[in-house]
């Protein structure tokens, strides 16, 4: 959350700015227009601040058109957070019941379901096996976009951590981890999602906990401490953890180009850079060839922060360039970590480029010696 007075203070001086981070924006890329900018969007709480002008619907569009990638921020020499200024903005619209009804619908979706798709709780992460390993114990939390949408993803984070001596709990007692609400202004109700979460990791007896999608990385390491939920165990991502575990996987000899996508929870929200890239190069026994966007100033993949479920049309045609910037370096294979950002990159890419997460490309190289790279 933001303090009033420099989120007026911010958005004045963003209103006055000759919008140098305009062409990074990815909505400014998709829409083609001037509004969903990072200077239009401060523009419009400005002028509500001032008492200038309300946000009317077309404005709170706008507001919700934001993927909250941060990616303006990277470009913004007075260092103006745009995303979290929209996020701001979106809890008062929510507090004023000014949100779009999609926004109202994905809220009593989650708290009805506990997953953002409306799929039965029951049938969330029941379906993983586990085998019991004498190890350290790690307790995956699946987040929903592996659990029910790319569960490859799922089984193989499960194999690697069991081939490398661990024993994976998993519990079925877990929910959303509410970052499609707290991105999208439903403060109230993602606290209620992470207070569940933080309870019943608590009560559980393991060494560390694991994530692979960044949205749950990003909740129970930053969001969560931040409203006072404090969990009693460390919170590692998957390319950390397997960054610091890379002696016991075999490297390969990939004679394709492979590009790594860095999704933004990862990245520009918690500064994970290296360790995605680290294992990939062992793993593959190459370089990773970047794309022209990377790091920092990587392109979003257009999944987040409700851009898909409000303007899907808009958001896969941000997933369609991502994997544009990949086809440019003759990439065969684009790697991300985060199951949600697999999803939207594999929906664009054809057969052309393959898209794996993290865990499905170790799975698939250097658990598997024998696979064919072609
Ligand atoms: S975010 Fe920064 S660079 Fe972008 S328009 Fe606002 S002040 Fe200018
Ligand atoms: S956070 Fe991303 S989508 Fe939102 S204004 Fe900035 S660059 Fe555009």
């Amino acid at each position: 959350m933001i303090d009033l007075d420099k989120m007026a203070a911010q958005v004045r001086m963003c209103a006055g700015c000759s919008k140098m981070c305009r062409h990074v924006c990815p909505t400014f890329f998709a829409w083609r227009s001037d509004s969903p900018t990072p200077h239009s969007r401060a523009l419009l709480i400005h002028q509500e601040i001032i008492g200038a002008r309300e946000i009317d619907k077309r404005g709170v569009e706008v507001l919700y058109q934001c993927l909250e990638c941060s990616h303006c921020l990277t470009w913004c020499v007075p260092e103006i957070d745009i995303a979290t200024i929209v996020e701001s903005k979106r809890q008062d619209l929510v507090k004023t019941n000014r949100q779009p009804e999609g926004i109202s619908r994905l809220r009593s979706v989650v708290e009805e379901t506990h997953n953002p798709f409306g799929e039965p709780h029951s049938k969330r992460n029941h379906w993983i096996k586990t085998r019991k390993v004498k190890g350290n114990r790690v307790l995956y939390f699946t987040g929903c976009t592996a659990a029910y949408r790319e569960k490859n993803s799922a089984k193989d984070t499960v194999s690697i951590l069991e081939a490398l001596g661990y024993s994976v709990e998993i519990t079925p007692d877990e929910w959303c981890c509410g970052s499609p609400l707290f991105r999208t202004g439903e403060f109230e109700a993602g606290l209620k999602q992470a207070s569940h979460n933080v309870e019943i990791l608590n009560n559980i007896d393991a060494d560390e906990i694991l994530v692979t999608c960044p949205g749950c990385y990003r909740v129970l390491t930053t969001d969560c401490p931040e409203n006072g939920f404090e969990l009693n165990k460390p919170v590692r991502h998957i390319s950390e953890f397997l960054n610091q575990s890379l002696s016991k996987l075999q490297s390969g000899n990939i004679d394709v180009a492979v590009t790594f996508h860095d999704p933004c929870h990862l990245g520009r929200h918690s500064n994970i850079y290296d360790a995605p890239r680290a294992v990939i190069e062992h793993v593959a026994g190459a370089p990773v060839v970047e794309m022209a966007r990377n790091r920092e100033n990587a392109m979003c993949c257009g999944n987040g922060a409700g851009l898909r479920t409000l303007f899907p049309e808009h958001a896969k045609k941000i997933g369609a360039e991502r994997i544009n910037q990949a086809r440019k370096i003759g990439a065969r294979y684009v790697v991300t970590s985060c199951p949600f950002c697999k999803e939207m990159l594999s929906a664009q890419s054809g057969t052309e480029v393959l898209v794996f997460d993290l865990p499905e490309f170790v799975m698939r190289i250097a658990m598997n010696p024998n696979v064919k790279t072609d």
